[in-house]
């Protein structure tokens, strides 16, 4: 099953079962090595908080996010739009962060996540903590890695985990020093067709459409 240019397809970001992100995203392709989907800014999308409203720790273990009461409410990221690129069987994705309007590119997001599976309606992963912020200018670093750390310590992930997901933030790190694609202006300077709409809202989680 492929998508095709233009399709309207949602990304879910699950955690302990159940979406915590729900994004809806535009396919911009879909070919054996590579997916990229945009998001386009002004997006609606579902994010989890607690039911009062506050938000999840990030890190809580099993547990305590057990105790919680929570729900997948909608919101929006004014101003931001993303170009999100993921290579089948790799545990990251590549986010392109611009600021709008005026398309100033900000930075690579490098998202350790577990590799992307296939829905009917769009893709699933789980985010791993731990990620690399990358500046325009190539310069690279760590962010999160006390999160990581702790989600050691708490029990979401195992200390072999732990590595892999950084051995493979190492991985990307050759291809970030390198300039290689998407860290090249051919993914800089992308930009989407004018054709393409924002996609609705996204219903409650269940990963079916409004
Ligand atoms: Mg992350």
């Amino acid at each position: 099953m492929r998508w095709q240019p233009g399709d309207q397809v949602l990304v879910e970001m699950m955690d302990f079962g159940m979406p915590f992100m729900v994004l809806p995203v535009t396919v911009v392709w879909d070919r054996p090595d590579e997916l990229v989907l945009w998001f386009a800014e002004g997006t609606p999308y579902r994010h989890r908080v607690q039911r009062d409203s506050s938000g999840i720790p990030r890190v809580a273990s099993p547990s305590a996010f057990a105790q919680l009461d929570t729900q997948l409410v909608p919101t929006t990221a004014p101003g931001r739009t993303a170009l999100v690129v993921l290579r089948p069987g790799r545990a990251h994705a590549v986010q392109l962060h611009w600021d709008m309007p005026g398309w100033r590119f900000r930075q690579w997001y490098v998202n350790l996540q577990t590799p992307f599976a296939r829905t009917t309606h769009g893709i699933r992963s789980t985010d791993r903590f731990l990620d690399i912020v990358v500046d325009p200018d190539l310069s690279w670093r760590w962010k999160d890695e006390d999160e990581a750390q702790e989600a050691v310590r708490v029990g979401r992930l195992t200390s072999a985990e732990a590595a892999a997901i950084r051995e493979e933030g190492e991985r990307v790190v050759t291809d970030i020093e390198a300039g290689r694609p998407p860290f090249d202006r051919t993914y800089t300077q992308w930009r989407p067709d004018p054709a393409w709409e924002v996609p609705p809202v996204p219903d409650g989680g269940t990963g079916s459409r409004s």
